[in-house]
């Protein structure tokens, strides 16, 4: 290590240097949360080192209480906050503390306008933990030194929040993390033993571990002077152990602040002690807001598990499934081994069992919610309702169940925004309707106009409009919704027949026959490109449009496939055109066989723009439009 090494100033990452600006900013009327996140953290890092520490005692140092310290001295006008936990080496405080590692971090900075107050409202949904403590402090000093290193492997990082930072190697004895906050002026009234007191049983009463005060203690001679005693603050009994109705509101919130790395409430929670074969407790939390890392497969947080109220991991993949990833809290198994690892957890029949009770209590939740409280449930889907459509593929036991979850954008309603339950959808069947009718776009305004629409506008029939790229996926699992089964308008031919009057019969009947030698040439024209061209029963605006087998894969799918880089062999779609159409009518008695051809090709291309598929060759398409532009007057 090079003597540089040893003591060095470093700057911010400049996101954190934006961050720093708007937390003094944001916490201002709630500034002492500062405690709340060192003391989370150093929570935290106590339940890190009891992890690792199942493989290797040793890092307990023969030290093996876990504990927090929370002090103040008067005259330094400085707070500290210390812990016994996993500490921290020198790359870890760059990359913890200097750096926000997070993904979406990017995202988030770009969502920021510059405008304080209403940025100071997102960067609670960022969270902003140990840069909370600058809002109180003009200078944090935090010494660490990581369990199962030697006491000259101790790292000093001091800043005053202002672009910089310094480093510095030190002896430290005692493993873990010291945070020292050099109070403001203006904050002397933290430099109080009931004030702090009293804002840590606010906000950090659930913490499990021991939050140690040192306090005064006067004896019964009034002349001895006081002496020092150590002091727990915290019931540090374990919130979801105790009976729910002895829990208040409040002390939910605060502990799901804590496991949920939030700042914000949660939306909702299911509390549960299960008794009988297995015995576990479940508390687990639905977060208002999607977190940055929701699309991010390496996020952090998760359900931790405990066993026997003691932290085991966290544990994000065997405890919920990925459609679920966005539920917080704890699941405490009195079954499980203490010294469980990832391995056992993998094949553990137990572990399942415990997860499928817990996937249906969440399940349980969010049902509850949409029957209750259709506006939560909205807020809920609009964050969460692409996650949740994963599930059917993920978890087909529960996919009658996740499907009623469900929400879609449709015709029945003009806005993009997915409100359409499938039960809603059922209750506006018509008579001799017998499927739900859907359609998948990359957009909602290529959805929403699509030419396959026409006739189920014209005969009033309610259509899905599904935009999400998971859409599709979705639909590849789910084939039908209590025994009607699903149809995309733009595949196979529509069985609309129960519900066409005798006359429309009559009518698709006759075209057909009129029609014959027109789709005879079309086809010969466009040859390889498509399938089958036929008259068209879909169609009332647009003179054409393609149409894909039942089971093939739609045009939208196969394009998202492709953009994913996977080789689909092209499909030939089927061309339909619509009898009605004036342009059809005129390809078929009047236009003059030279340009027959170009006609021909336009329709099928425009066919294809109108569903948002791309030409294979746009130039050409180019040119035969500005051909027959050129012909308009003449
Ligand atoms: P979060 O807790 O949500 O990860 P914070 O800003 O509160 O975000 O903390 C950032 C990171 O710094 C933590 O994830 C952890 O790696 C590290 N850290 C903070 N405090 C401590 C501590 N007391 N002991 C060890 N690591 C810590
Ligand atoms: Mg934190």
């Amino acid at each position: 290590m090079t003597v540089e090494a040893h003591k060095e100033t470093l700057g911010f990452q400049a996101e954190v240097q934006q961050l720093l600006r708007l937390v003094a900013h944001s916490l201002y009327s709630n500034k002492e949360v500062f405690l709340r996140e060192l003391i989370s953290n150093a929570s935290d890092a106590c339940d890190k080192l009891r992890f690792e520490a199942l493989t290797d005692g040793a890092l307990y140092e023969s030290d093996p209480e876990l504990k927090i310290r929370v002090s103040f001295d008067k005259d330094a006008r400085t707070i500290t906050v210390s812990d016994n936990g996993i500490g921290m080496d020198r790359q870890e405080v760059i990359d913890n503390i200097g750096t926000i590692a997070r993904s979406g971090t990017r995202q988030f900075m770009q969502k920021l306008s510059g405008d304080q107050a209403r940025d100071a409202n997102l960067i609670g949904q960022f969270g902003v933990g140990f840069y909370s403590s600058f809002v109180v402090a003009d200078k944090v000093t935090l010494r660490t030194r990581r369990a199962g290193m030697g006491p000259e492997h101790g790292v000093l990082w001091e800043s005053t929040g202002e672009g910089e930072y310094a480093l510095e190697t030190i002896e430290k004895p005692a493993r873990g993390t010291e945070v020292i906050l050099h109070l403001r002026e203006e904050e002397s009234e933290l430099l109080n033993e009931w004030q702090l007191r009293s804002i840590i049983t606010k906000y950090s009463d659930h913490i499990t571990l021991p939050v140690l005060m040192p306090v005064q203690k006067f004896s019964e001679d009034k002349d001895a002077p006081p002496t020092i005693e150590e002091e727990r603050i915290n019931q540090a009994a374990a919130l979801w152990a105790r009976p729910k109705q002895d829990i208040k509101e409040e002390e939910y919130k605060e502990f799901y602040k804590h496991v949920g790395h939030d700042f914000e409430d949660p939306l909702a929670w299911t509390h549960n002690r299960v008794e009988g074969k297995l015995e576990y407790t479940s508390l687990l939390f639905i977060p208002a807001r999607a977190p940055f890392d929701l699309w991010d497969r390496e996020q952090r947080h998760g359900v931790k598990l405990y066993v026997q109220r003691v932290f085991i991991m966290d544990d994000a993949e065997h405890l919920m499934p990925r459609y679920l990833r966005f539920v917080r809290g704890v699941i405490d198994s009195n079954d499980l081994p203490l010294n469980i690892s990832r391995e056992i957890l993998q094949g553990s029949k137990i572990v399942d069992s415990i997860r499928g009770g817990s996937v249906k209590k969440v399940l349980g939740l969010l049902e509850d919610m949409a029957a209750n409280d259709a506006e939560k449930y909205g807020k809920f889907w609009k964050d969460f309702g692409r996650v949740i459509k994963e599930g059917p593929a993920e978890d087909h036991g529960n996919r009658e169940q996740i499907a009623k979850l469900l929400r879609f954008a449709s015709t029945h309603n003009d806005s993009a925004e997915q409100t359409v339950a499938l039960a809603d959808y059922i209750g506006r069947m018509k008579e001799g309707q017998d499927k739900i009718y859907y359609i998948s776009a990359d957009s909602f305004a290529a959805a929403k106009n699509s030419p396959h629409l026409e006739v189920f506008r014209k005969k009033d029939l309610e259509v899905l409009l599904l935009t999400d790229r998971v859409d599709e996926w979705l639909m590849s699992h789910l084939t039908e919704f209590e025994g009607k089964p699903f149809q995309s308008v733009a595949k196979g031919a529509l069985d609309l027949d129960k519900i066409a009057s005798e006359e429309e019969k009559q009518e698709q009947k006759q075209a057909e026959d009129q029609f014959k030698d027109l789709l005879t040439r079309v086809k010969e024209v466009l040859g390889d490109k498509v399938n089958e061209v036929r008259v068209s029963s879909r169609l009332t605006d647009s003179p054409a449009c393609l149409v894909v087998d039942e089971y093939a894969l739609s045009a939208h799918l196969e394009r998202l496939l492709r953009e994913a880089g996977q080789n689909v062999p092209a499909s030939k779609p089927h061309l339909e055109l619509n009898p009605q159409h004036p342009l059809v009518a005129r390809l078929k008695d009047e236009v003059d066989p030279g340009r027959f051809g170009d006609w021909t090709h336009l329709l099928f291309e425009q066919a294809m723009l109108a569903e948002g598929g791309q030409l294979e060759d746009p130039a050409s398409f180019v040119k035969r439009l500005n051909g027959l532009l050129l012909t308009l007057g003449h």
